[in-house]
């Protein structure tokens, strides 16, 4: 395998971003470093938003120079390549993790995390989230993968979300029905950043609230793995778990280098500590692939694989269309797929 560039802004680039984003600039930033994954490469640039005004530059920096950009939330469903990625990074700073309860339910910044959101609301006596206390994201993670479980997900309360798309610089509050929220899946784009979303809530006891949001933790406990994944690796087809699919290709724990399918979840894939991105891109292409002969099932990844490309994989992850497609990249086309 050739030797892999890092990633770099161009160098006018970079300064002019420097000059008008100002300090939240970072350049040559950690990235698989800070998911849930701790393992994958470092980012060209990454810009955690504070102030509602920084978007401007950043608008104009991904319309003008066409600079490939990645929204981050908390992490936890994304794979960055070892290679790194070459473009943006952009997240959202303290200013969007504010709640504002009222009588109707709550509107929550793009930046709060899930678990603290649930609890919150639990102690509050507001029902309809406590599903969330068991996933490790954002809200805006979540409102982007219509994240969910224990029966529920985003679209069972989203009433509306506030989207600021970066391609077009429009900012306004979208209806769910406009968000075309499906299983793991949304209409919301890789140029939309959601800032604020818009939930109905029931009123409850806190007391019974919390004893549901003990009853999810102890759950997820016992029948997920703790560490170094992104949760489920494959969309669950329509009639079967994916992670019965792969369980039953005889993958339950299988190890490929330093990446090895969950002995507790078959549909998680678990890095080792220091272990690589790639390795574990790899066992998702095997373990689709094993899937695929075993049962005809092509299992479609949930995980966001950002800044691969192709050549970097031993199995080639070319022969996993759908999961290319997951690639996150917009702006500048170099000839190489980001
Ligand atoms: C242990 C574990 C258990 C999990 N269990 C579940 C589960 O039960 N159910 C479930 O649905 N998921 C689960 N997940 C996956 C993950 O937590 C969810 O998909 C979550 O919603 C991702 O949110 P995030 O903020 O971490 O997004 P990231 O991983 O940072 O990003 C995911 C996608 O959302 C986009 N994105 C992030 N923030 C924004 C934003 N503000 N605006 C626009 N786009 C954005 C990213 O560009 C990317 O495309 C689990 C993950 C782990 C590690």
């Amino acid at each position: 395998m050739s030797a892999r560039p890092a990633p770099s802004l161009d160098r006018e680039l970079a300064a002019w971003l420097g000059a008008t984003v100002g300090p939240a600039l970072h350049l040559d930033a950690p990235f698989g470093a800070i998911t849930t994954y701790r393992v994958g490469g470092r980012t060209a640039g990454m810009v955690r938003v504070g102030e509602p005004q920084q978007f401007s530059a950043i608008v104009s920096a991904v319309r003008g120079a066409g600079l490939p950009m990645v929204v981050l939330g908390q992490g936890s469903n994304l794979l960055v390549a070892e290679r790194g990625w070459p473009g943006l990074v952009l997240a959202l700073g303290s200013a969007f993790e504010d709640v504002l309860l009222d009588d109707e339910g709550v509107v929550a910044g793009g930046a709060c995390a899930l678990p603290t959101l649930a609890r919150r609301l639990a102690a509050a006596g507001r029902t309809g989230l406590e599903w969330a206390v068991g996933v490790p994201g954002s809200v805006g993670g979540a409102v982007r993968m219509n994240a969910g479980g224990h029966g529920s997900d985003v679209a069972a309360s989203l009433l509306e979300a506030q989207i600021l798309d970066l391609a077009t610089g429009s900012c306004r509050w979208r209806p769910a029905a406009e968000l075309a929220l499906g299983f793991r899946s949304s209409a919301v784009s890789a140029t939309d950043v959601v800032l604020r979303a818009r939930f109905a809530l029931g009123r409850g006891d806190p007391a019974v609230g919390r004893r549901a949001l003990d009853e999810i933790v102890r759950w997820r406990r016992e029948h997920q793995p703790g560490a170094r994944n992104a949760g489920s690796v494959f969309v669950n087809p329509a009639n079967v778990p994916a992670g019965r699919l792969v369980e039953g290709a005889g993958l339950r724990g299988f190890r490929l280098a330093s990446a090895r399918v969950s002995e507790r979840h078959a549909n998680f894939i678990v890095a080792d500590p220091g272990g690589s991105a790639d390795d574990v891109a790899a066992l998702i292409a095997l373990a689709r692939e094993r899937v695929a002969e075993v049962w005809g099932v092509l299992l479609e990844p949930e995980i966001r694989l950002v800044g691969f490309v192709p050549e970097d994989l031993e199995t080639p992850l070319a022969s996993v269309p759908n999961a290319l497609q997951e690639v996150e990249s917009f702006g500048r086309s170099d000839g190489r797929r980001a």
